[in-house]
């Protein structure tokens, strides 16, 4: 028998049955806590989502942080270069887990514009790994945002994610 058929039926419309993972996946994807990173002219665009007119405060998103240790979400917006890549990791690796990452505009997926100078990773995946990638040079504010909604599914049912990737 369905857990949810233990139900008294008389209860079905005022109870909800989950379990305790999904609790947490739902509770974690309406609160995240993104770590304030910008490499270049993407995080002009990062710095517009978290201000009033975006209201990121609808989704739980907005307590933008300083330091990676009290932070789950890096968003990695803008250009990066071998010599900043070190560090980056190591921020990366001060975030507790659960993690993710948003690598936002063309510069962090792929190297945009300077893909090809001798100086530019190109492509945030290839130091720590990505979980959405955002497009755009530079993404507006709602492709972010949507980044973090794609995000928040994810987060809620990893196992369509999974299957999606295969
Ligand atoms: S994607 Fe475009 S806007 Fe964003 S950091 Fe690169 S060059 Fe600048």
């Amino acid at each position: 028998m369905e857990i949810a058929e233990r139900v008294p039926e008389v209860l079905r419309n005022n109870v909800m049955i989950t379990t305790i993972d999904g609790l947490f996946r739902w509770a974690r994807s309406n609160s995240l806590w993104p770590f304030s990173s910008g490499l270049a002219c993407c995080a002009i665009e990062m710095m517009c989502a978290a201000a009033a007119r975006f209201d990121l405060a609808r989704f739980g998103y907005e307590v933008f942080r300083t330091s990676p240790r009290q932070a789950d979400l890096f968003i990695v917006a803008g250009t990066l270069t071998w010599k900043m890549a070190p560090p980056l990791k190591r921020l990366y690796e001060q975030m507790p887990e659960p993690k993710y990452v948003i690598a936002m505009g063309s510069c962090a997926n792929a190297g945009g514009p300077f893909a090809d100078a001798y100086s530019v990773v190109p492509g945030v995946d290839k130091i720590i790994p990505v979980d959405v990638y955002v497009p755009g040079c530079p993404p507006r504010p709602e492709a972010l945002i949507e980044g973090m909604l794609k995000l928040r599914e994810k987060i809620r049912h990893p196992q369509v994610a999974e299957k999606a990737i295969k």
